[in-house]
């Protein structure tokens, strides 16, 4: 069975241990320690192959930019964060996809962008056409997910999976 490994990415507080969590255990966790930084296994079943993500859901602040440059040297495939319900942190997520391209040296990495709390409807910062816009001008996949609710959780990391394995064939 092929592995991938995958790094999440993103703001603090944007949710990103829910969205890794709800992905490998299927549960939604309220109040994670934003300061854990953990590395979850799942098996997963795409295109009627089975895969294995490994997913480092991490936690620095992300003025240690010197951190990031670690992880996303040994990532594979990159989700990138950012909640629905707090424009700002989109910011971060622009600044992340100029990172990866530069320390990758390439704009051919897999990388899927993630607009977290879909469920908040009357929080709502980023409305749909933000998204739309952006998707275009990056040419890269956007989700609207809910981890508490389990809306297009899976379907971020099927999307990152087919893209690592057409970036990354195996021998
Ligand atoms: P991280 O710092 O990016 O890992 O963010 P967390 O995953 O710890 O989430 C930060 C806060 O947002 C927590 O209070 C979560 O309960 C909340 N949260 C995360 N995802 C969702 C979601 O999909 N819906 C709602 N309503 N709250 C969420
Ligand atoms: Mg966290």
């Amino acid at each position: 069975m092929r592995q991938f490994n995958v790094v999440v990415l993103g703001a603090g507080g944007v949710g990103k241990s829910a969205l890794t969590v709800r992905f490998v255990r299927d549960v939604f966790v309220e109040n994670y320690d934003p300061t854990i930084e953990e590395q979850y296994h799942r098996p997963i079943m795409v295109d009627g192959e089975l895969s294995s993500l490994e997913v480092l859901d991490t936690a620095g602040a992300e003025q240690f930019t010197s951190l990031n440059e670690v992880y996303i040297k040994s990532g594979r495939g990159f989700v990138l964060v950012f909640s629905l319900t707090q424009e700002v942190s989109l910011k971060e997520v622009e600044s992340l996809r100029k990172q990866i391209f530069r320390i990758k040296g390439s704009e051919s990495v897999p990388i899927v962008v993630v607009g977290t709390k879909s469920d908040l409807v009357s929080e709502r910062e980023v409305p749909t056409t933000t998204i739309e816009s952006l998707a275009s001008r990056w040419n890269l996949p956007f989700y609207e997910t809910s981890a508490k609710r389990n809306w297009h959780v899976n379907d971020v990391f099927e999307d990152l999976l087919r893209q690592m394995r057409l970036r990354y064939p195996p021998d």
